[in-house]
Formats: structure tokens, sequence, C-alpha cells
């Protein structure tokens, strides 16, 4: 807080207490975020801002705090944002009466939509001015935008976009016109709605900023017109960032703060049924070895590492004594109670799984009343009875299935309780959670499984279990710490006490990667009516730009790459995304780019630098300035569970990368255009 010194003269005299907050405010805190790359600074400008919601609207808080990170509702209610360009650029010419054409030749020149909007706007000749935007009114605009379905529905959105654009001011600084080319386009509306459409803010407002700038402000709130001590501040975050950490959701944590405050949170907010949280994931390692080294002296568990889908079941009974938090409408309801599949990524998938929650009354046990299971689905062989691959389950529908249609039988895999009969167990040992689990659950053939393991410290017994995991149609071990602090589960965390051995990494390959599809090449030859290479990039979260890495032309069969050109054609822009970062060399441009939507699974044969790519560029820091990139990779798997900013992360690249270099590995030029 103490980077900015608190702004004496209110910018917004209009915005008196009880008023909804003006869009506008919140436009000119953005562009102020916009002007620095400072954490701290964007921190402060977002915590001042929330203390004035605080002090004048505090039922605003909500859209306000959605607003800032660009989401519209917590990630399991399904509300996405994302519209494709032509859609806003259709909205554009048509609210300000300039033909798509014209549009469509300002975002070649300027790239980026949202500056395009506020140049489309500031020549607008306005007759009369409009009703001015609020914080809860764009909340609800994009809201019914963004849930539009069916027949009709993309004139609807267009219809949408265009009632919210034609209300927005586009220089909210007053100078006269919007200098397109300075100040990235000063505070305008119009150029904000874009970007929240676009599903991409870039003003590094994730909830690792959001939430500590909250916590400020509540505590400034709460100390009435005292500064707080920074113990008392650090308290505050502290105890915000725990309770989001079980329970992800701002439309549960907001009224509480505002009901309670901040002391008395965590009694109000803790890990419920219904809510998914965002879960643990492991480190990789190269060698069983590594795996011994690195934790040493204590006692561990080797799990088989099954090979389907990440799966968080959560579970109450109708006679507990609790609320299933947020039900939603394809929650699985039995005479028992309801229930709920989450995937990894928070996404609802009780329309994929009804067969799953049809079953579930037969493997929780009577005396079991709540619960949120972490497992894995995976594909069943009912006549062999055993795990079949992972490319079995991939054949099933994502959505509405019905439980008489399914074909792919799946087995549950089930290897943490986070929650148990109203207690979370996220902070006991792991021990202490699988001792629960198998109190809580029973084992049906085919149906519900736990994971299988071995408690070993031994080299040759652990070699044993991989080999045995492996003949079971596992793709290697998870190996866990079994006690202790360590042990607890920790949510969102790529932690350094879960490990995964793979049997790839043995053979030398690493771990494989998930990199977004930004761009790609016409074949040659016999496929020049389809791509028959694409660029690939990895995600950096601290700048959101997505980093070339490598092109890719291995791995595709000539029904593959169809298929993947009629699924990518629609997704053709004109010219790549101001968050694309990637080289400028002529011969490196892809013949077309693509919005971010695609995750592909990739394997590499080992990384290396490249003058061609961005990947990892701040972190390598390699005074040639080049990137990390992929030798030989080569296409795995679509990895639709993942979305592209869960993509493989620049830091875990450069991680790779450092790792592989420690051990000394030989390492060739990049000969990555193997097409
Ligand atoms: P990452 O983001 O770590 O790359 P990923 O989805 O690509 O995740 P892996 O790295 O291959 O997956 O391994 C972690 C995944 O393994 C988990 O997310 C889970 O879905 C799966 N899994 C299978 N068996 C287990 C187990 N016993 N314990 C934990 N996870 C398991």
């Amino acid at each position: 807080q103490s980077t900015l010194k608190s702004n004496t003269k209110d910018p917004y005299p209009d915005w008196k207490a009880g008023d909804p907050v003006p869009y506008a405010a919140l436009c000119t805190t953005f562009s102020k975020i916009e002007m620095t790359t400072k954490r701290l600074e964007i921190l402060a400008h977002c915590s001042l801002f929330l203390r004035q919601v605080l002090r004048l609207t505090p039922q605003d808080l909500l859209p306000t705090i959605l607003l800032m990170i660009g989401k519209l509702a917590a990630e399991y209610a399904g509300i996405e944002l994302g519209i494709g360009e032509s859609l806003i650029m259709k909205a554009i010419g048509e609210t300000t009466g300039r033909s798509l054409q014209i549009i469509k030749a300002d975002q070649k020149e300027i790239g980026d939509l949202g500056l395009v909007a506020a140049k489309s706007r500031s020549n607008q000749p306005t007759m009369f001015k409009p009703k001015p935007l609020t914080v809860r009114g764009v909340h609800e605009g994009l809201m019914a935008i963004a849930t539009t379905e069916g027949q009709g529905a993309q004139g609807r959105k267009v219809a949408g976009i265009k009632k919210l654009l034609s209300a927005a001011d586009t220089d909210l600084s007053n100078k006269g016109g919007v200098d397109i080319t300075k100040d990235k386009g000063g505070p305008s509306e119009a150029k904000f709605i874009v970007r929240t459409l676009e599903g991409k803010m870039r003003l590094g407002l994730a909830d690792k900023t959001v939430l500590p700038a909250l916590a400020q402000a509540m505590v400034f709130h709460e100390a009435g017109g005292k500064v707080p001590s920074t113990d008392q501040l650090a308290k505050g975050e502290s105890i915000l960032k725990a309770v989001y950490n079980e329970l992800p959701t701002y439309e549960v944590i907001i009224p509480a703060l505002l009901k309670d405050g901040v002391s008395h949170l965590r009694e109000n907010c803790k890990l419920q049924p219904g809510v998914p949280l965002k879960p643990m994931l492991a480190k990789p390692t190269k060698s069983i070895t590594e795996v011994l080294d690195r934790f040493e002296g204590k006692d561990f568990t080797c799990e088989y590492k099954y090979d389907g889908e990440r799966a968080q079941i959560h579970y109450v009974s109708h006679d507990a004594k609790q609320d299933f938090a947020t039900a939603t409408p394809s929650a699985g309801k039995s005479d028992r109670g309801i229930s709920n599949i989450f995937s990894r990524n928070s996404e609802d998938l009780s329309k994929k799984y009804p067969d799953i929650l049809a079953k579930l009354p037969t493997w929780v046990k009577e005396s079991t009343k709540s619960f949120v299971l972490d497992c894995e689905t995976v594909a069943w062989d009912v006549q062999e009875k055993k795990v079949l691959p992972f490319q079995q389950l991939m054949t099933r529908k994502r959505k509405d299935v019905k439980v008489e249609d399914v074909k792919v039988k799946v087995c549950v895999f089930a290897f943490d309780v986070l929650y148990l009969n109203g207690e979370p167990l996220v902070n006991k040992s792991l021990r202490e959670r699988r001792a629960a689990m198998y109190e809580a659950f029973t084992e049906v053939e085919g149906e519900f499984a736990f994971a299988k393991y071995g408690n070993t410290n031994e080299l040759d017994e652990i070699q044993h279990l991989l080999e045995d995991s492996i003949k079971a149609s596992c793709e290697g071990l998870m190996v866990k710490m079994l006690d202790g602090v360590e042990s607890h589960y920790e949510p969102s965390r790529r932690s350094q006490n879960w490990l995964k051995v793979k049997k790839d990494y043995l053979a030398g390959a690493g771990d494989s990667l998930d990199l977004v599809v930004l761009g790609a090449y016409f074949g040659r030859g016999k496929r020049t009516s389809v791509y028959g290479a694409f660029l690939l990039a990895c995600y950096n979260p601290n700048t959101e730009n997505y980093e070339t890495v490598c092109n890719i032309g291995t791995g595709f069969s000539e029904a593959m790459l169809e298929s993947l050109h009629k699924a990518l054609s629609p997704l053709v822009i004109e010219r790549p995304k101001p968050f694309y970062s990637h080289s400028a060399g002529n011969k490196d441009q892809p013949d077309v780019w693509f919005e971010p939507r695609f995750v592909w699974e990739v394997k590499t044969a080992d990384l290396t630098l490249s003058p061609r790519y961005r990947a990892a560029i701040d972190d390598v820091n390699d005074p040639s300035g080049r990137g990390v990139s992929l030798r030989f990779p080569r296409f795995i798997r679509e990895r639709d569970d993942k979305k592209p900013d869960g993509a493989t992360t620049s830091r875990q690249i450069s991680e790779m990368y450092r790792k592989q270099e420690s051990v000394g590995k030989s390492k060739g030029p990049s000969v990555d255009d193997d097409f």
C-alpha cells in the first residue's frame, strides 16, 4: 500500500455511497494498472479501488472482483467468455457504423481488438450521451452474452455486445480523442469491454494479485480510519489465501467477508462438497534414485499412476446435517444423496459420467454421509476385468451421456479423501487420510477401487512396483510423503511432496508437455489442402503471454490432419494476438494464426536453445536472447481437459531445460522443422 499515495481528489464525484460502482471508475483503475509492470503497484491500485468500493458500494464488491479477474462466475459454473474475434468485429462495426472491411483492416494494422473498438467509438459522433455503464450492468450484460445458447445465439451475442459497446465511453481521460499509439489506448470502457469479451485482460490481475488486494482492502476497511499494522495486513492475507485454497469461489467468500469480516472467515468458509478444489499436482522426476534422494529419511508411499482422467467426486447424503454447497442442475441425485464430479479444471463432469454417479451408492458405506474424493476415472475391460488404455476413455462422449448408452465402462480409482463426514481432511497426514478413506468406502469390482500402493523405501521394491504398474496398464508411479505437514493435501500446488515417475522418463524422454496451438503451415505435396505443421506455445502466467516453443509436424495421421484442419479453420485470426510472444523473423511466421483454444500433449527428445522461439526467454536469460525449444517434438494427444492458460508454463520449461543441462545431456541444434 505504501507504494501509492492515497488519492485525495476523488476522480468520481458523482459516485455516492450506495450508488452502483461506475464502470468508468474501474476502467480508470485498469488503465493505471496497465501503465505499470510492478506487482506491488498493481496490487496497490487494486486495493485502493476495492477500499473505495467497500466504503461506498460494498454490495458491488463481488461483480467488481469478478470483472477484475476477467471472469463472470466461479469456474465450476462453466460460464465462459473467450468470444471469437469475428463476432466482436461484427459488433464493433455495427455499433459504430463502420464496415467490417474497415474494422478488419484496422485490426490488421493495430493488432489489438480492444484498441480497434476504442478507435472506432472515438471516431463516431455521439448524438446523445449514453447512460453511464455500471460494474453491475456490465457484469449482467456479459453474463447474458456468455450464456446465450441455441438457435440464433450468434446474432443475440452480437446484439448483446453492441448494447454494451454503444453505452461505452471511449476516452475517460477526457483529453479529447484516444491516441491509440500512446498510453496503450488510455482508459477506455470500450477497450476493456472487448478485452473481457476476448477472455484476456492482460493486466496481471489473477487471483495471485486480487486476493491479497482484497485482503488489504478489507483489513483497512475494518480498521476504520486507522492505518493497520503490517502484521494485521499479513494475517488478513494469509487467512484469505488459505480459505480460497479450500473454497475457491468468491461467490461464497465475499458475502461471508462482508457479513463477519476477515478474522471470522476461517470459521465460516471451509471446504464444502459442491465447490471443487484445484487439485494438488506432482513434480516430475527422472529416476527412482532421484526419488530416493529427494525423500531421504522420510516415509513415503508409491501408488500406481492410473492413466485416465482426474475426477473429484463430491457427495452429501440426504440425512447429513449439511448442504451440498452449489448443486448444478446436472448433479446426480439418488435416494441416498446428491453428488457431482469435477475435472482437474473444476469443470462439471456429471453429464459425462452419469454412470459413475448412478453406481455411487454401491460403494459408499451407509455410515458415510459426505465426502470429497480425489480419483482417476479409467476405462475398464468388463470381460478381462482390467484397466484399458487411455485412448479408450477418449472415445466416450463428453456431454449428455445417457447411462443406457455407455459403451466404454469406467472404474473409479480413488487415491485421496479431502473431506469426510462434515470435516475437511486436507490438513491431516496422508497416512490418516488414507486410513479414513479405506473406512468410508467399499471396493466393487469394475466400479470402484483404491489405488494400489506399496510403502517402501527399497530401490528394488520400487522398481518392481513400477514394472507391475506398467503391466497393469498404468503410466508409472506417484510417490507421496506419508506423514507430517509435508504430506498434507496442498490444493492447486505442484508440490515437491508428490513425485511422478513415468515409464517414459526412464527411457530418457522426460515428461510430456501440454502446449497451445497458435498457428499452422499449409502442408506440402499431398498435404496442401490441410495444415501440415503447427506452431505451439507454452504459457507464461506472469506476463499472460503465450511463448512459442516449437513447430510440430510429426505424430499425425492423414485422417487426423483432415479433422484438425476442420476444427482449426474457424479459429483463424487476422494476425497474431498481442499476447503471443513469437519470433519476428520472416521465415518463422506461420501461414495462419489461431485463437488460443487447443491444447496438445507433446513429447520431445530434449530441449535446446533456439533464436526462433521465445519460451522461457526471461527465465533462461541467454546472452544472445534465445528461447527454449523442443527437439523432435511428437504429437501424442489432444488435452481437452486443459485450457490454454493451463498449458505447461515457461517456468516448467526452464526447469526441464536446466535439469537436463545439469545432468549433462548432449544437445544438438534445434531440429524441429522436420516437416
Ligand atoms: P500435470 O499438470 O502434472 O502435467 P497431467 O494431467 O498432465 O498433470 P501427469 O503429470 O501425467 O498429469 O500426472 C498427474 C496426474 O496423474 C493427476 O492429475 C491424476 O490425474 C493422475 N493420477 C493417476 N493416478 C494417480 C495417483 N495415484 N495419485 C495422484 N494422481 C494420479
